[in-house]
């Protein structure tokens, strides 16, 4: 054994991402072209034209570090989201500032809570400062708000909400989120995760939960509906005094400068940010009344991917995912989720979502 290691961080398990489609395209000998993956939830019609645009006219800039301060993308989402610019993080993905959010309230001694078949991102960032996870049981795999509420502890300093949540899809009312954060102590800090919200028909109200609850803290991304995963930006909305604490610990250059052109760009294309919910939506009509006549059950989803059953086991799951790679679909097992027997696919274009199905078909036939 190397070094003297921190033992929380040897007891970390790592991330498992969705499997690359160079890298299957290697494993197996297959044609990287013929290869679908609905893995990662990414979107299935690419960049927006207009972000592409901002970063074709920015490369000749990259000798120069980009605006630390993040000035003209915090502009554009104050003005388009009515929050102060100051109440703006921005970073690396929203991954980036889930981490640094736990970095300020979280440490030995202290707790937090999040719920079965959350975001693993919550559980590794609660690892990574040392604290202790709380996880509270679902309801029909979604939060079960009001035993999250029950689980909170005197050393609780956070409480992580996905809604929707990743792998499940499951939402939460307006009501339910709104009766939740009536009730937490402002001490303890409610991270709610939005990294799909543009996908919903009707968003929650998190923005003017924002200006009545100094401990909330929303985060949202560009990787999703945005399409700009590889670029890594994301955001997170809070009070000013919590925002300010999460700059602090900022590396002063977390977001590239071709990430924030690009972001602000791909907040300005409605028109791809329309197109990119109704694929979406058709999509999902498509896997779901797919998985019906497979006589597979799924999990109502709210996201741009949906959980369905395979399987008895998360070995059975597992065996599934093992024979559709073989046919050139990549999907995403949960099994590491708790959801045994379930394999999260993310929704695509209708050619590629068929692809999915046909192979499905075949392996369970
Ligand atoms: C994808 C995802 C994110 C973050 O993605 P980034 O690429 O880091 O912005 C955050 N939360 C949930 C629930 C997600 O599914």
């Amino acid at each position: 054994m190397c070094c003297e290691a921190l033992p929380h961080i040897r007891a970390i398990a790592p991330y498992v991402p969705g499997k690359p489609i160079a890298e299957l395209a290697r494993e197996f000998g297959l044609n990287e072209a013929n290869i679908v993956k609905l893995a990662s939830n990414e979107n299935p019609l690419g960049v927006s034209p207009k972000a592409r645009a901002a970063v074709a006219a920015a490369l000749d800039d990259l000798a120069l570090y980009p605006d630390g301060n993040g000035f003209a993308l915090k502009q554009a989402l104050s003005a388009r989201l009515g929050v102060g610019a100051e109440q703006i993080v921005l970073g690396n993905g929203s991954n980036d500032v889930l981490e640094l959010a736990a970095r300020v309230f979280l440490a030995p001694g202290r707790s937090a809570v999040f719920a079965e078949h959350a975001f693993a991102v919550y559980p590794l960032a609660i690892a990574a400062c040392n604290a202790t996870p709380i996880q509270v049981p679902a309801c029909n795999f979604g939060h079960d708000l009001t035993a999250m509420r029950t689980a909170i502890r005197a050393d609780t300093a956070m409480v992580f909400i996905a809604n929707p949540n990743n792998p499940t899809g499951t939402l939460l009312s307006n009501a339910a989120l709104a009766d939740f954060l009536a009730s937490v102590p402002t001490r303890v800090c409610v991270v709610l995760d939005e990294a799909y919200t543009e996908f919903l028909d009707t968003p929650s109200d998190a923005l003017a939960w924002l200006a009545r609850y100094p401990n909330l803290i929303v985060t949202r991304t560009f990787s999703k509906a945005y399409g700009l995963a590889g670029l890594r930006v994301g955001y997170a909305l809070a009070s000013v005094e919590v925002a300010d604490l999460i700059n602090r610990l900022r590396q002063p250059f977390n977001v590239n400068s071709l990430a924030l052109l690009a972001a602000e760009a791909a907040l300005d294309d409605a028109d791809f940010l329309a197109q990119s919910k109704q694929v979406n939506a058709e999509g999902r009509t498509q896997l779901v009344a797919g998985f019906k006549r497979l006589k597979l059950e799924t999990i109502p989803s709210a996201g741009n991917f949906i959980c369905v059953k395979v399987g008895a086991t998360a070995e059975a799951a597992q065996t599934v995912y093992q024979a559709l790679l073989r046919r050139g679909v990549i999907v995403r097992p949960v099994g590491n989720y708790g959801l045994h027997g379930y394999l999260r696919v993310s929704i695509g274009l209708l050619h590629q979502n068929a692809r999915l199905l046909a192979a499905l078909g075949e392996v369970l036939s």
